[in-house]
């Protein structure tokens, strides 16, 4: 088949063009394979630590994407390895061999490394991307990178905007146009063009003072028990309807209570709270508002959507108990107190909270 190359290719089958290309990878991948066992070689004792891969980039005349390829995968597969067997027998492709490296680095072992031998690349791809566990700092970082910008054409005829919420956040947004877009007559546009005119609602009934109709949301969180457990919810807990969510924001919703039920996703069981039960009691929950009469935080004259808030979160012990128990406003809660990552002072007096950088629970 090699002879290929000389022959005139308009009388080659496609099937046969497709084997010479495909014996070509094989080389490609054994030539790979060299390098990554070279190259783990020129790592143990040329620098210090890992070889940089900027460096690597330059030296090779290489992109730095495909660098940092090479080191991935020299560094998480090992040299006995079946990895490594077939990618130097050509049996895998460098590519394939890639992906493995990077989902044994995002906690794949045996059950996902044998579940990835079916999936295409792009499939392994997924599944790392799925285990990579949601660090609180990730979370926050998310956080402050939140905003909407908006801007006009430049004939200022068309008006643009464009956002980045956080997982949680962006579920409670989609999740409300989605439900005043299903509202809207469907003759009267796409379902994309149905959510621009639901925006445009929620604009104008918040303009026009409309008193706001509460649609009872909320949200349904599904729980793989065991992986959460072992990452400390860093992996594991996602929204139905998709997103992945963090620690943060899973101490967030057990805090504010808007959790409808959690359920493990593999026996289908209920976890910590039943269906439709609010996590704080509402009898409690009424009477802690009443109790504090507004948010707690000093100098805070804000009512907006009052909570109650856990001092000690749910995660790390803290109870009901009405001593762990504050209320606050909307803003103050999501905003200051969970999506910052920060907490509420216990020492602080009750009426005049103080919050503070989150202690390393
Ligand atoms: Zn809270
Ligand atoms: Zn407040």
């Amino acid at each position: 088949m090699e002879d290929v190359l000389t022959d005139d290719l308009r009388l080659v089958s496609r099937a046969e063009l497709l084997d010479v290309i495909k014996t070509q990878e094989r080389v490609i991948a054994a030539a790979r394979a060299r390098q990554v066992f070279v190259l783990r070689e020129l790592s143990r004792r040329s620098w210090p630590g890992q070889t940089d891969v900027n460096r690597l980039a330059r030296e090779l005349d290489v992109s730095r994407s495909t660098a940092d390829a090479l080191l991935e995968t020299s560094y998480r597969t090992p040299e006995e390895s079946d990895r490594m067997v077939e990618l130097a027998s050509g049996q895998a492709t460098f590519d394939r061999t890639h992906a493995l490296a990077r989902l044994f680095v995002a906690g794949g072992r045996d059950p996902e490394m044998t579940e990835a031998k079916d999936r295409d690349i792009a499939g392994i791809n997924k599944m790392a991307a799925r285990m990579r566990r949601i660090r609180r700092r990730v979370e926050r970082q998310a956080h402050s990178e939140r905003h909407v910008r908006t801007w006009l054409s430049l004939d200022e005829t068309t008006g643009f905007l464009s956002g980045q919420f956080t997982a949680m956040d962006w579920h409670t947004v989609t999740t409300a146009l989605d439900h005043r877009a299903d509202q809207i007559p469907t003759d009267t546009g796409s379902r994309e063009q149905r959510r621009a005119d639901a925006l445009v609602a929620f604009a104008r009934d918040w303009l026009d003072g409309t008193e706001p109709v509460g649609h009872g949301h909320v949200v349904s969180v599904m729980v793989d028990a065991s992986e959460a457990a072992n990452t400390g919810a860093e992996t594991g807990v996602r929204l139905t309807g998709g997103s992945r969510i963090g620690p943060d924001t899973l101490d967030s919703l057990l805090c504010e209570g808007a959790v409808e039920v959690m359920v493990d996703r593999h026996s289908g069981m209920p976890l910590a709270v039943g269906p439709t039960t609010r996590v704080v009691p509402p009898k409690l929950r009424r009477y802690i508002l009443g109790r504090d009469g507004g948010c707690t935080i000093g100098g805070c004259t804000s009512s907006y959507r009052l909570e109650v808030h856990h001092i000690t979160p749910r995660s790390q012990g803290g109870t009901h108990e009405p001593g762990n128990l504050t209320t606050v406003c909307w803003y103050h809660h999501h905003i200051a107190i969970h999506r910052n990552g920060c907490a509420i002072d216990p020492q602080s007096p009750p009426h005049n909270r103080r919050i503070i950088p989150q202690p390393d629970w």
